[in-house]
């Protein structure tokens, strides 16, 4: 018997057929935009190392998220940068402080989901995620103040609390404050994988976060984030697998490209909805590629898919808004 010849190359004889075969698109409704709003500005101002992305003043962060509700982009992740700090971070969990304004004045007009970023490093002096002493950053003192500040971002009105600080038993910690308070539908989303990243530097920029060695004695993160020397099957799913226990209720690997193996890995192992965070160096060096010709801004595309091919049901992206608004997907 002779079988029919194969010939995959139908599937991609025009562009309408490669759109009916294709089975991994990226749609708006995937997509969260961070947004940074700052303390003490008058206006909103660029972040020098992000080219299209600002430090908002909170009216101007409402003409952003109205912008995110047009084009019908369904979440924000707000990061906040406070004009004082101190050395134990105590002003993250104020009632006045800039993220609580920010997300109160979201909910006043917008239906968009609010997720707020928990950590502590905008708010410590040195810079750190956590409360330092000796050298050494303390985990479970640092939870007490990161228990308060998720529980301020709940009383403001999040939907997502964010703990980004990657202390052991954060998780465990932010689930029991915040039910003790009543908060029982507000859910955590876990920077679960968060790697010691050398992709993050125009962030630092943004959140003004650079950790300082010189009065901590702790020069990087390197004693609290993941080592990216380490494979999938180890730490990365140990980390991802303690914060569902503890109750995360979507678990995020950080950042995304460089680590499409943890995403991919972690999507196999757990059913749950898994976030992918596309960080500001990943942003920056795509966004001058393209600006340089180096790439084609469909490489922006391939990029998102590929994340999404990986097994992300969501991706944090600075493209978001741009994505949608120029029409790229
Ligand atoms: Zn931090």
């Amino acid at each position: 018997m002779r079988y029919p010849e194969k010939r995959l190359r139908r599937y991609r004889k025009d562009e309408k057929i490669r759109e009916l075969v294709s089975n991994v698109k990226i749609n708006k409704t995937d997509l969260i935009q961070p947004v940074f709003v700052k303390e003490g500005l008058d206006e909103k101002e660029e972040i020098p190392s992000m080219e299209g992305q600002y430090h908002h003043t909170l009216e101007s962060l409402e003409e952003e998220i109205e912008e995110c509700d047009r084009l019908g982009i369904p979440g924000v992740l707000v990061f906040g940068i406070p004009e004082k700090n101190d050395e134990k971070g105590s002003l993250a969990h104020e009632e006045e402080g800039i993220v609580q304004r920010a997300v109160r004045s979201i909910k006043d007009f917008s239906e968009i989901e609010v997720f707020t970023d928990v950590c502590l490093c905008h708010y410590t002096s040195h810079g750190h995620c956590g409360i330092v002493k000796e050298g050494e950053l303390l985990n479970d003192e640092s939870l007490e103040v990161l228990g308060k500040a998720a529980l301020s971002h709940a009383e403001a009105g999040a939907d997502f609390v964010a703990p980004s600080a990657m202390m052991d038993h954060q998780v465990k910690y932010i689930r029991d404050v915040l039910d003790e308070h009543g908060h029982e539908d507000v859910g955590i989303m876990s920077y679960s994988a968060k790697f010691a990243s050398n992709y993050y530097g125009p962030f630092r920029d943004a959140a003004e976060s650079s950790p300082d060695g010189a009065s901590t004695g702790l020069r990087n993160r390197d004693t609290y984030q993941m080592d990216y020397r380490i494979g999938g099957e180890g730490q990365p799913m140990e980390e991802i697998k303690m914060d569902l226990q503890e109750g995360a209720d979507i678990v995020m690997v950080k950042p995304a490209l460089p680590y499409l193996d943890i995403i991919n890995e972690a999507s196999h192992r757990f059913d749950v909805p898994m976030a992918a965070y596309s960080v500001s160096g990943e942003y920056q060096m795509l966004k001058n590629s393209v600006e340089n010709d180096i790439f084609s801004e469909k490489v922006l595309e391939e990029s998102l898919c590929s994340i999404k091919r990986a097994g992300a049901d969501m991706i944090i992206t600075y493209f978001a808004k741009e994505m949608v608004k120029d029409g790229k997907i």
